[in-house]
């Protein structure tokens, strides 16, 4: 039987055995209540604490800057409404975004316009980038927060967020990254860069799924979305999953650790894919500038529906994705390749493979032919 290849590593990782070996004990025996006053619980609370430490330790923040949540989905929830509803008690009630951001930010936004707020969303280049200069445009003195992600989770494509962030803290406005793709696979310190908050979601560097971090810089308080017991500075109720987040920080110090050396080879291998695949197939193209995450390769197959090529690659054992979201039988176009500027056939025609740390010479070999011959195939299919 043909080995899996899995390239679709910006949907999710397999877990790392770091992790895994991590979290077996609080799978296992050690089950206590991180708040119970007994020695099982200490034990929980311990685990919990040392694993924040290490959190806060690979994002260049402090402790009691990190909070725990459940995905990045809640991350980013959590700061746009938490702090939209902080800022609206100083009267500001104006939002910026960008139109790719992922619908976790794009959609927490939405649903505050029928309480008063306004959102401008920014306009991203044909290459996959969001401008300073654009985003120092929209701000208005009724800004409450800027929420423009770190790496486009379709395109790959890196933000300048350094710079994104100077010009906020210029005009006294919160900015929020979602690095939920960035995390473990780019060097991030958010205190040296000026980010005031940031999302990430272990299971996209080797943790587990249903795992998250919300990093909020000390003195800032956003409305917490979950009301209970005093779990995070009183900030999120919920019993903590301890099994998660340890697994999570030992996810992320084994990635941070080698992240130069797992880039490079990474890289290396996509660009070895992107190229190969480009000289071979007539009508085939990047979409997305170069300058982005290195596993990512978003490609445009004129002529070709993007699904019908995903399920001849299933047959033959790959794993990678259109971006594209299923609605009641009817596929929508990806958003974020309309932002870009793609018709609507042209993001139905276009497929995303992820590579990551386990992705082979051998998986590349394999994708190269196999994606070559079945694009030949539905090319026969469908003449156009
Ligand atoms: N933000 C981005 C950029 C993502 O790619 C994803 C997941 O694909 C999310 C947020 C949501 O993260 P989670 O799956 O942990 O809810």
């Amino acid at each position: 039987m043909q080995k899996l290849v899995y390239a679709d590593n910006a949907a999710t990782t397999p877990l790392s055995a770091a992790a895994r070996k991590a979290m077996l004990p609080w799978l296992e025996n050690a089950f206590g209540n991180p708040s119970a006053l007994y020695a099982p619980g200490h034990a929980a609370r311990k685990a919990v604490e040392q694993a924040r430490d290490a959190i806060a330790d690979c994002l260049g923040c402090s402790s009691e800057e990190i909070y725990f949540t459940s995905c990045g989905t809640e991350s980013d929830n959590w700061a746009v409404k938490g702090m939209a509803l902080q800022q609206a008690k100083i009267g500001k009630k104006h939002l910026v975004t960008s139109a790719f951001e992922h619908h976790a930010v794009l959609h927490a936004c939405k649903a505050l316009e029928p309480y008063g707020f306004s959102v401008t969303c920014l306009p991203v280049s044909t290459t996959g980038f969001i401008t300073p200069e654009a985003l120092e445009a929209a701000l208005t003195p009724d800004t409450a927060l800027v929420s423009i992600m770190t790496a486009n989770n379709e395109l790959g494509t890196v933000q300048p967020v350094s710079e994104l962030a100077a010009v906020c803290r210029k005009h006294g406005v919160l900015f929020h990254t979602d690095a939920v793709q960035a995390v473990g696979h780019l060097p991030l310190s958010v205190h040296r860069q000026g980010i005031d908050l940031l999302s990430l979601s272990a299971h996209k560097f080797g943790g587990p799924k249903g795992t998250g971090v919300l990093y909020v810089r000390r003195g800032l308080h956003p409305v917490p979305l979950l009301d209970g017991g005093a779990q995070e500075q009183g900030s999120r109720g919920g019993t903590e999953n301890v099994a998660g987040i340890v697994g999570m920080a030992a996810a992320l110090q084994e990635r941070t650790a080698s992240l130069q050396a797992d880039a490079a080879r990474i890289r290396t291998l996509r660009d070895r894919l992107e190229a190969g695949l480009c000289s071979a197939i007539p009508d085939c193209r990047r979409n997305g500038g170069a300058e982005r995450l290195p596993g990512h390769l978003n490609l445009l197959f004129k002529g070709i529906e993007g699904e019908s090529l995903l399920l001849l690659l299933d047959r033959e054992g790959i794993c990678a994705s259109s971006g594209s979201a299923c609605t009641a039988g009817s596929t929508d176009p990806s958003h974020v390749l309309l932002a870009i500027g793609l018709t609507r056939e042209q993001a139905r025609s276009s497929v995303r493979f992820s590579l990551g740390v386990e992705t082979t010479d051998a998986d590349v070999e394999r994708m190269l032919q196999v994606v070559t011959d079945a694009v030949k195939r539905l090319r026969n299919f469908q003449p156009f």
